[in-house]
C-alpha cells in the first residue's frame, strides 16, 4: 500500500509549510487514520502508544479547521501532566506557526494571573491539566463557549492519576456541538464508558505498535541487592558510558539520593520529580532536551509521553510497580527509528514484578552478569574523558521553523494604546511585506513582540528604524527569546 502523503489531505499552504520544516515526510500510521476523520469533524477514540505521532494527528486537523479570526479558544486539550502540556503546546504551536495560531498552556503550581492574562488575549488553543482548567473555568477566566474541539490525551494515565472525574466536570462546561478525540494506550472500561457517555458515533482506531517499539530496544536486567544498587549504577554508567540517559526511581526520596550521589562524582546530571517547583521542572526538562547534561534522574513524571530525541539509555534503578510503566519508561529511548538500551535492576524480593513485566512484553529480558572491577577499571579512562567533555547541544524540533522567523521587540505597548491593527498597518506598508509575513503579535503593558515570518525579519528591522508606528519613531530591536 502506498503511504498517503500530507498533500492528499488538502491542507492549507501554511500547514504544509510547517509540516515540511518540521521534516515530517509522510504521515505516521496514526496520522493516516486520524487526520481524515478529524478533518471531517467526527469523534474518534484512538488506542495508540506515545511516540506514534499522535500529537500531530490531532494538532494538524484542528489547526486546519480553526478560524483565525475568532478570539475565544476553539480547541481544548487536556493532558495528565504539566510536562506533557508543555510538550503538546510546543508541537501544536510549531504546526500552527504559519497560520499564526496562539496556543496557551494552563497548569497548576504556576502563576494563575499570568495564564489568565495570556488567555484573555486572542487564543486559539488551550492545553492544560484538569485541575487548573477547572479553576479557570470556575473563575470565568477561560471562556469555553466557542470550543469546537476537545482532546483528551493519555486518558489511561488520567484515570491512573484519579483525574477522570475532573475531566467529566470539564466536559459538562463545553458546548455539546463539538468534536471529541480521545487518545489512550489502553482502553479500560472506565474510559470506554466515558467515551460512550460523551461522544457521538465515535470511530475506534487502533494502532498496534507496542511490539515494534519495544523490539527496537535492547533490554537487559541485573540481579542486585537493594544496598548494592548505587554501586552498580556507577559501574553500569562506566560500562555503558551513555550519551544521554534517564535513570528512573520509584520515589522522590530515591531520586534525590541518586542525584546527590552522582553529583559527588561530578556526573553531568539533574533530577525531576513531582515535589519540585514547576518552573524548575520545566527548565530542567528543557535543558535535558537541549543536551546540557547527560543524566536525568526521574520519577515517572518523565515517563509518559515525553518526547526527547536521542536518549541512548534508560536505567530502571527501581523496577516499576506497574508493568505498563515499564513500557512507558523504556519507550523514552529508541525513538524515531533510533536504537536504544534499557537496563533494569531487580532485587531478590522484586522478582514477581519482573515476571509481570516479562509476561506483559511477551519476552524474557536478557540477564547480565554484574561487571567485575577489572573490566570497570579498564573503561574508567574513557568514561572520565566523556565526563569532562562539554556536551553537544541538540537541535530542537522547531529549529528549521525558527530560522525563518524573527521576533522583534517594540518599546510601546498597551499603556501607549498600541493595538495589533497599528502594527499590522505599519508593517504592511513596508515594501515587500504582506499580512502573511506577520506572525503572532503579543502586546504587553509597555512592550510589544511581533514575529516576522519568511526570512523578512532583518529587512523589517532595518525599515522600522526609520518608520514611525502610530505617529512616532519607536525603539525597535531583535527580541531575545
Ligand atoms: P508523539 O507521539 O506525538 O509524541 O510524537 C513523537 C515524535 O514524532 C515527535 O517528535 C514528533 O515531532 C514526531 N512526528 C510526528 N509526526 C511525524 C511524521 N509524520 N514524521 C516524522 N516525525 C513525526
Amino acid at each position: 500500500m502506498t503511504k498517503e502523503k500530507f498533500l492528499d489531505y488538502k491542507l492549507s499552504d501554511e500547514l504544509l509549510k510547517a509540516i515540511e520544516l518540521l521534516t515530517y515526510k509522510n504521515p505516521t500510521k496514526v496520522q493516516e487514520k486520524v487526520i481524515p476523520i478529524a478533518l471531517d469533524g467526527k469523534d474518534v477514540v484512538v488506542k495508540s502508544q506515545t511516540g506514534s505521532g499522535k500529537t500531530a494527528a490531532f494538532a494538524i486537523p484542528i489547526s486546519e479547521n480553526i478560524k483565525w479570526e475568532d478570539n475565544e479558544p476553539q480547541a481544548l486539550v487536556i493532558t495528565p501532566t504539566r510536562e506533557l502540556a508543555i510538550q503538546v503546546r510546543e508541537d501544536f504551536f510549531n504546526i500552527g506557526r504559519f497560520k499564526r495560531l496562539k496556543v496557551a498552556t494552563v497548569y497548576g503550581k504556576s502563576s494563575f494571573y499570568n495564564q489568565q492574562r495570556e488567555i484573555k488575549q486572542k487564543t486559539h488553543v488551550v492545553v492544560g491539566t484538569p485541575g487548573r482548567i477547572i479553576d479557570h473555568i470556575e473563575k470565568g477566566t477561560l471562556d469555553t463557549s466557542n470550543i469546537k474541539y476537545l482532546v483528551i490525551d493519555e486518558a489511561d494515565e488520567m484515570l491512573n492519576m484519579g483525574f477522570l472525574e475532573q475531566v467529566e466536570t470539564i466536559i459538562h462546561e463545553l458546548p455539546k456541538n463539538r468534536t471529541t478525540m480521545l487518545f489512550s494506550a489502553t482502553l479500560p472500561t472506565d474510559i470506554e464508558s466515558l467515551c460512550d457517555r460523551y461522544m457521538n458515533n465515535q470511530i475506534y482506531v487502533e494502532i498496534e505498535e507496542r511490539g515494534i517499539t519495544v523490539d527496537k530496544i535492547e533490554q537487559e536486567k541485573y540481579l542486585v541487592k537493594k544496598d548494592d544498587k548505587l554501586e552498580l549504577l556507577k559501574n553500569i554508567s562506566i560500562l555503558e558510558n551513555p550519551d544521554s540517559c534517564i535513570i528512573f526511581a520509584n520515589t522522590r526520596d530515591q531520586v534525590d539520593d541518586i542525584h546527590t550521589e552522582l553529583g559527588k562524582y561530578n556526573y553531568p546530571c539533574d533530577k525531576i520529580h513531582g515535589g519540585m517547583e514547576q518552573k524548575d521542572r520545566t527548565r530542567i526538562m528543557e535543558n535535558f532536551k537541549s543536551g546540557y547534561f547527560r543524566y536525568l534522574v526521574a520519577t515517572d513524571v518523565a515517563a509518559r509521553g515525553i518526547d526527547i530525541d536521542s536518549i541512548t539509555h534508560i536505567i530502571n534503578f527501581d523496577i516499576p510497580f506497574e508493568k505498563e510503566s515499564y513500557v512507558h519508561r523504556i519507550g523514552r529511548t529508541a525513538r524515531k527509528g533510533k536504537t536504544g538500551k534499557a537496563i533494569t535492576f531487580v532485587s531478590p524480593n522484586e522478582k514477581y514484578l519482573l515476571k509481570d513485566i516479562e509476561d506483559y512484553i511477551e519476552k524474557e529480558i536478557l540477564l547480565k552478569k554484574v561487571p567485575g572491577n577489572e573490566l570497570i577499571n579498564s573503561l574508567k579512562k574513557e568514561f572520565d574523558e566523556k565526563l569532562n567533555t562539554k556536551a553537544k547541544i541538540k537541535e530542537s524540533k522547531g529549529d528549521l521553523l525558527n530560522e525563518q522567523i524573527m521576533k522583534i521587540h517594540i518599546n510601546a505597548g498597551r499603556k501607549t494604546k498600541m493595538r495589533a491593527v497599528d502594527i499590522v498597518g505599519t508593517l504592511c506598508n513596508i515594501e515587500g511585506m504582506t499580512k502573511d509575513d506577520i506572525g503572532i503579535i503579543n502586546i504587553l503593558d509597555i512592550s510589544t513582540f511581533v514575529e516576522i515570518l519568511n526570512n523578512k525579519g532583518e529587512m523589517v528591522l532595518e525599515k522600522l528604524q526609520t518608520t514611525t508606528i502610530k505617529g512616532r519613531l519607536r525603539n525597535v530591536n531583535k527580541a531575545n527569546d
